[in-house]
């Protein structure tokens, strides 16, 4: 008899309505490379007839910039970037992070772990065991992932991605020690809550997908399908919104951030007509968008910037 298949986690039914999201942290003013993010998530959702939702991820409340989320907001809706239902804030949503990190305790997949920085960062930073006696008074709740953990997904511009969860990455964190939810958990528990059909994003968020498929996995939920953009780089190589060159987006004139993001996300720039307001010319990008074009990156900032001047920008 041949072994029994493995488990496999349930994918959204075919005819379920589309439904992308943009999940910014609230960390600074919208730049270039997060503007890649949400316009490439809400093309993909429009030119598909689907919604489009905004969530705000401000778990980590020791990394916001006050007044950034806002600001985001406008930004977003200057950029003509409407979204469907109202704005979620993960931290209005500890609640529901709560009961799926006890379905996982009850279940026996999550352990509190009283392990210091150091002692992980002994074993490379990745946690297999617990050090023996270990105790702190804020200990850190993990996902318990057996050795030989592996997760596959197909990526619709990277195609097929496979990591060995339990060797690359270890038991991971789903609270943390100072008390605050790991983007993990809350990403996953929020993608299922608000029926997340479609998750487009930068690529530096590759290599976090398969842990995410093993939680929807653990915890009986959905699996979106998956789209990592390309990350848009400065001069120097490093990712835009980690560089002191990205500069925030324009609100007072959204058009040339727009079509140069247009171009980041591959696409013909003679679809967007020369001479066009703002509506016209989003409703051109979501008739001409195709995100076969989308191409796997890294982009430099500074080609783009060329390509979008020289055709008709
Ligand atoms: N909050 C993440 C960021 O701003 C994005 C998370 C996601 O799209 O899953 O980079």
């Amino acid at each position: 008899m041949p072994p029994a298949a493995p488990p496999v986690a349930p994918t959204a039914p075919a005819a379920a309505p589309v439904r992308g999201r943009f999940a910014p942290s609230p960390t600074g003013p919208l730049h270039f490379g997060s503007l890649v993010a949400a316009f490439g998530s809400w093309l993909c959702a429009r030119s598909a007839g689907g919604e489009w939702r905004i969530r705000v991820e401000d778990v980590d409340r020791s990394r916001e910039v006050p007044g950034a989320a806002q600001a985001q907001l406008r930004s977003l809706a200057a950029l003509g970037l409407d979204h469907d239902g109202p704005v979620e804030w993960q931290s209005r949503r500890g609640d529901l992070y709560a009961a799926a990190l006890q379905k996982l305790l009850d279940a026996g997949l999550a352990f509190e772990c009283h392990c210091s920085r150091a002692d992980v960062a002994a074993t490379g930073g990745i946690h297999r065991t617990c050090r023996p006696g270990a105790r702190r008074p804020d200990p850190a709740m993990r996902l318990r992932v057996p050795d030989g953990c592996r997760e596959v997904f197909d990526d619709a511009v990277h195609g097929h991605v496979a990591q060995d969860i339990a060797r690359e990455v270890g038991d991971f964190v789903l609270r943390r020690a100072d008390g605050y939810w790991a983007y993990q958990l809350a990403v996953v528990v929020d993608d299922a809550d608000q029926g997340i059909t479609g998750v487009v994003r930068g690529a530096d968020l590759l290599d976090s997908t398969p842990r995410q498929l093993l939680l929807q996995r653990a915890l009986g939920l959905p699996r979106p399908r998956y789209l990592h953009l390309p990350l848009v780089l400065d001069g120097d190589g490093r990712k835009l919104s980690k560089s002191r060159a990205s500069l925030p987006v324009d609100d007072t004139d959204p058009l040339p951030a727009l079509r140069m993001a247009w171009v980041a996300l591959g696409q013909d720039p003679r679809v967007l007509p020369a001479q066009a307001a703002l509506p016209a010319l989003l409703d051109a990008a979501v008739r001409g968008f195709d995100p076969r074009r989308i191409p796997r990156g890294p982009l430099p900032a500074t080609a783009l910037h060329n390509a979008a001047a020289t055709q008709g920008a």
